[in-house]
């Protein structure tokens, strides 16, 4: 028996050696028909060294059956797969029939020798150390015809894709990877080459070496391969790209099969959706939300049925509980019968979050948080068009803050925001189903009541939001007390749009606020005259200066116990072109809130004073001209200056200049009405207070302040016949005017019996229709003529 060592070393392990390589390559991509290829070629390879191996091992009788039946078609069977395999590799595309007739010629003598004519002779020679096989000349000329004619095909498929690559700029690596196995070939080549030659030589001259050399050359080929079906990827090119995308793609692909569960990912769905969690084997839709999971099966499943391309837009939650906004493309893939999901998933969690903080910039405010006046006409215009159909009733309520300008101007703007913010909270504390509150600007809220049975229902949210401001709120520390003025219209009582029924709204705060502030209003018809009124007024009176269509009239003030004329008060009167004479107790108001009360006031001042100084020009020498002054101007820091500046343009006396003031215009901004005061008494201005008797009419403003007349208003002295209390109230005023140095002038005097119990009280000055109504200038100076 001889040694087995020599086979076991020489066949039996490079036979192993080989199939595990065919294995290896074959695992690494079974889907790879070039790698199914390679497993095969490696495993033809090994069983020629099976072939081998039994060669050396088995008894002498029964060798030559495996040469016949097992090591020779094996050597053809792979030579025939080795052909095709470089085919595969170099992606030369033959036609069909020279597809046939390449492996035609080795699988040919792979038949031949299974037939086992007589001309093919293999026999086998014992050496001492090894068995020895030999050939008869025709079976080595088939065989060496065999090699050349397979190593034609390689070199010719290698150089084939050798300048494919070159012609179409293909990847360095794939070109690394031809010439790699190009070497490698060629080095095998050679050994066969010198090995043969060995053999030749030795069998002349007679020395023994190991016949099998020359087959060992497909170890070299072998493993040549394997690195580069291993190192270099023997994918073909267009696989390669994809895995390069694979790899490299910012998206997420994930590879689902038809059971939904995840068959591979690539590395930045791991990154992006998946933390720690190893996806391959889950179900994909164990992703979702369970809502979003059947949505999915639908498209997914309709998509599948149909073998068509799919998009799916989706919210997903990772491990660590991040939402994540994707955008998924699916398309199928028929692979070996099983139909493969590939699915794109594109992270849109940035983008979306930049679309929400755009429409938050939008549609929001941004101090309160709450929907903005736009949102909020949106969502009003979209619930109308709703409840027009569903005949459905729908409020809005306007709410202004009574305090709001107080707060911001005394405790600064932060305060005011701070306010704002805790004001939105509250309005959302009490809000109805389905109601929606906004802030339209400033103060001004606004909240939406849609579906209302009963009108009742929004007067008790009124009447309740009302209330909720009685809690005081929390600025820096200290409580404030807020209040709010409610206007409230209804649609479609007062309106079937958005504009109108915010117009409306509007209108009913506005009378709220008019009308004392916190409380509410509903709109009606009137408001809206008024409102409508209102606004006629405020227009024309923007350009009633520059229209010329103010005129001053005079009233006299007469002297009650010399009956003689002492003064005059100045009186405007507006005759507008569009509505007609139009009266001061209703504009001046206006004018005070346009602001237009400025260079009104103004206007009648210096008109006033230039009259004065024509008048004591044309002899009233001790006439005093009293003009009304509003708040507005009294509270502008260089009042006093103005006048001062119009007494020397005119070259007036102060002393023929009065300055009739109320009450509350003086409060509106105590410090500084009193520095404007003190000022124009200072010039030598007389200063009255007017209307004194209504209002507050607080004695420490007489005290105070340093007024020279108190015009006692004109419903007091109408009730001084009648009413014991009001002619109480003048006789004190008239006293103590004696003690503070000041003197009384009577307003509103139209009869007799009034003046007779002035006169009686010693009051000394009177002013009434009883003496004179305001009259114009002509009038006036006539009258002045006849009474002085
Ligand atoms: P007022 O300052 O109290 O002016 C007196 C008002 O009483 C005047 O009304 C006058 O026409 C009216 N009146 C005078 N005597 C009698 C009388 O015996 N019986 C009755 N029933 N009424 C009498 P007028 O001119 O309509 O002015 C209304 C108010 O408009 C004024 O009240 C004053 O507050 C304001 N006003 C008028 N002109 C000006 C002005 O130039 N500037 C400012 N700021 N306010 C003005
Ligand atoms: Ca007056
Ligand atoms: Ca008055």
């Amino acid at each position: 028996m001889h040694s087995l060592m020599y086979p076991i070393i020489l066949q039996l392990l490079p036979a192993f050696v080989l199939f595990y390589i065919g294995i290896e390559i074959y695992m690494r991509n079974p889907a790879s028909k070039q790698h199914s290829l390679a497993m095969v070629l490696f495993a033809a390879l090994s069983l020629l060294y099976v072939g081998d191996f039994l060669v050396a091992v088995l008894p002498l009788n029964v060798v030559s059956q495996a040469f016949y039946y097992i090591k020779y078609p094996a050597v053809f069977l792979t030579i025939a797969i080795g052909i095709y395999f470089f085919q595969a590799i170099s992606q030369y595309s033959l036609r069909r029939y020279w597809q046939v007739l390449i492996g035609t010629p080795p699988l040919l003598l792979m038949i031949l020798v299974l037939i086992r004519p007589k001309w093919i002779v293999i026999s086998i020679l014992f050496d001492g150390n090894w068995r020895e096989e030999h050939f008869n000349a025709p079976f080595a000329m088939i065989l060496l015809a065999i090699v050349v004619y397979c190593f034609f095909w390689i070199f010719f498929f290698l150089y084939a894709a050798y300048k494919r690559m070159k012609d179409f700029q293909v990847i360095i690596k794939e070109r690394k990877r031809i010439r790699f196995i190009f070497q490698g070939c060629l080095i095998t080549l050679i050994y066969l080459v010198i090995t043969i030659a060995m053999n030749i030589v030795a069998s002349f001259l007679n020395i023994s070496i190991y016949f099998s050399l020359p087959s060992l050359c497909v170890l070299i080929w072998a493993v040549t391969i394997r690195y580069a079906m291993v190192k270099y990827d023997f994918l073909a090119s267009a696989g390669r790209r994809y895995e390069l995308l694979y790899d490299l793609s910012p998206n997420g692909i994930v590879l689902i099969d038809d059971q939904i569960k995840v068959i591979d990912t690539n590395v930045s769905f791991l990154k992006q959706f998946c933390g720690r969690q190893e996806p391959v084997g889950m179900v994909f839709t164990e992703l979702f939300t369970e809502g979003e999971q059947e949505r999915f099966l639908e498209v997914y499943g309709h998509s599948y049925s149909m073998l068509q391309p799919f998009q799916f837009e989706t919210e997903i939650c990772c491990e660590n509980s991040d939402k994540h906004y994707i955008l998924m493309n699916g398309d199928h893939l028929e692979i070996e019968g099983q139909v493969i999901t590939l699915l794109v998933l594109q992270d849109m969690t940035a983008q979306k979050r930049n679309e929400e903080r755009l429409s938050q910039l939008a549609y929001r405010d941004e101090l309160t948080g709450l929907d903005n006046r736009r949102l909020f006409r949106e969502k009003l215009h979209r619930e109308l068009e709703a409840s027009e159909i569903k005949l459905d009733k729908l409020a809005i309520l306007l709410i202004d803050l009574d305090q709001f300008k107080w707060i911001n101007d005394t405790l600064g703007h932060s305060a005011g925001d701070h306010l704002l913010e805790q004001v939105a909270r509250r309005l959302e504390e009490g809000l109805l189903v389905d109601g929606v509150v906004a802030r339209l600007g400033g103060d001004e809220f606004a909240v939406m009541l849609p579906h209302i049975a009963k009108e009742e229902e929004v007067g008790q949210y009124a009447a309740k939001l009302q209330k909720s401001f009685e809690r005081p709120f929390l600025i820096y520390g200290t409580s404030y007390k807020v209040t709010v003025s409610i206007g409230i219209s209804m649609a479609p009582y007062d309106g079937h749009d958005v504009e109108t029924l915010l117009r409306n709204a509007d209108t009913a705060m506005y009378v709220a606020k008019k009308r004392g502030r916190n409380q509410y209003y509903w709109f009606t018809q009137q408001f809206k005259t008024q409102a409508d009124q209102h606004l006629k007024l405020a227009n024309g009176l923007s350009h009633a200066l520059a229209a010329d269509e103010l005129t001053l009239y005079y009233q006299p003030q007469i002297d009650i116990q010399s009956n003689k004329v002492y003064g005059v008060e100045a009186l405007v009167r507006w005759n507008s072109a569009e509505l007609g004479a139009v009266s001061p107790a209703v504009f001046i108001p206006i004018a005070e809130e346009t602001g237009a009360i400025l260079p009104i006031g103004a206007w009648v001042l210096r008109t006033a004073m230039k009259q004065a100084k024509k008048w004591t020009e044309e002899g009233f020498k001790d006439l005093v001209v009293s003009v009304n002054i509003s708040a507005h101007q009294l509270i502008e820091p260089e009042f006093a200056h103005y006048v001062a500046d119009f007494m020397q343009e005119y070259g007036l006396d102060a002393r023929h200049l009065c300055l009739e003031i109320t009450e509350s215009a003086a409060i509106s901004d105590l410090e500084t009405s009193y520095k404007v005061c003190t000022e124009l008494v200072e010039l030598g201005v007389k200063l009255a207070i007017d209307d004194f008797g209504v209002g507050h009419s607080s004695l420490s403003m007489l005290n105070k302040f340093p007024f020279q007349f108190i015009k006692l208003d004109r419903s007091l002295v109408q009730d001084i016949a009648t009413s014991s209390r009001d002619y109480a109230i003048i006789r004190t005023v008239i006293e103590l005017s004696g003690h503070l140095g000041m003197q009384v002038v009577a307003e509103g005097v139209e009869t007799r019996e009034q003046a007779e119990l002035l006169r009686t009280l010693n009051c000394p000055e009177a002013q009434g229709y009883l003496y004179g109504r305001p009259m114009p200038l002509e009038q006036i100076t006539a009258y002045l003529r006849s009474h002085t």
